[in-house]
């Protein structure tokens, strides 16, 4: 088969791999479509995310449809010809985390498309995908793949207005990063309610697109609206709810000055390695705002493949592209121009 693999920053090709064959409780599935992550650019950009280095060749990917076609023994949930959505987590359901009902926290978990474990474990751009029974839900042909490929960073978004900790109805909500991740927040906060959203980047046309087809009633340019964003921190600040989705100290620092007190911050975007200087957190205190991580998404999953299938959430607007798998590395310098595209997918060839 095809594979779509990373071998270093900025060594990425299309390389012939064995067909897999699936083990007890586990499927072998055909790739219907696959959407190109910030972490999968991270690995394209720089070698690895976060602290994860790649140590050895890993094929990328975790947010995958497509249609089972071979079930190993014991699979009784799904058959062949399903078109399932692929959970990319492979939680151990036994540690602490997992028995307390936040396997996104689990300590054994095998994510795709990831160098935290050792080997790294494979992930989904490829022309076949071992999974297990467990991590696939299935859909209805009313459903294209690579909208049910969005399920994986809808779930994220899910999540992280779980992470709010309370009702978004009639709230005031701003989201720092206007990315793939931020404008799924976007429609998942407005789903769930928000009076009004503000989004906030430095990328203009991703502003724009925020605007116009994600039900944004402010997408404010860092740069040029700085007078603005700071005027929502007049009086006692603004927002009921934060949510930083662009990873930078500079915009934490923003929500810490435009949350009314007693708001939440939840912080979306992941860091660089290290520590995060020149936060100015003094107001965690005098406004009892709370901040709060919030990691990829559990039972989330699920309900986010369902809300597309019914069309509750739309997430048209963000597939602006799509190359063959087999043009993964063009498609990839396509995904880091945020100028030219906001989801990049991966099609069959
Ligand atoms: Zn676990």
């Amino acid at each position: 088969m095809k594979a779509c693999v990373i071998r270093g920053a900025r060594q990425l090709s299309v390389e012939t791999y064995p067909d897999p064959s699936p083990g007890a409780g586990e499927v072998v599935i055909a790739f219907g479509a696959g959407g190109i992550c910030g972490s999968d650019l991270h690995y394209y950009k720089d070698g690895g995310v976060g602290d994860f280095k790649l140590r050895e060749p890993m094929i990328l990917g975790h947010e995958v449809a497509g249609t089972v076609v071979t079930i190993g023994s014991g699979v009784t949930k799904v058959s062949t010809g399903d078109r399932v959505a692929v959970n990319p987590s492979r939680t151990c359901g036994v540690c602490a985390q997992c028995r307390d009902g936040r396997s996104n926290l689990c300590s054994e978990v095998r994510f795709f498309g990831s160098a935290a474990r050792f080997p790294h474990v494979s992930g989904g751009f490829s022309e076949f995908i071992v999974a297990a029974e467990s991590q696939c839900v299935p859909f209805g042909p009313s459903m294209s793949f690579r909208t049910a490929a969005c399920s994986e960073p809808l779930a994220v978004a899910l999540h992280a207005v779980e992470k709010a900790g309370r009702s978004l109805v009639g709230t005031r909500v701003l989201i720092c990063g206007a990315g793939p991740i931020g404008l799924l927040v976007a429609l998942a906060a407005r789903f769930a309610g928000a009076m009004e959203i503000v989004v906030t980047d430095l990328a203009q046309q991703a502003l724009d697109a925020a605007h116009a087809n994600f039900g944004v009633d402010f997408a404010l340019n860092v740069r040029d609206d700085a007078d603005k964003i700071a005027s929502f921190g007049a009086g006692t600040g603004t927002f009921d709810v934060a949510f930083e989705a662009s990873g930078s100290a500079a915009a934490l620092n923003t929500c810490l000055s435009v949350v009314r007190p007693g708001g939440r911050i939840v912080q979306v975007g992941m860091f660089a390695p290290g520590p995060v200087n020149n936060l100015t957190i003094g107001r965690l205190i005098s406004r009892e705002i709370e901040l709060v991580g919030t990691f990829r998404f559990h039972g989330e999953f699920e309900k986010a493949v369902r809300l597309l299938e019914r069309r509750r959430i739309l997430v048209d607007p963000l597939l602006t592209a799509s190359a063959p798998l087999s043009a993964a590395p063009d498609a990839f310098e396509l995904a880091l121009d945020r100028s030219r595209s906001l989801k990049v997918s991966l099609l069959p060839d």
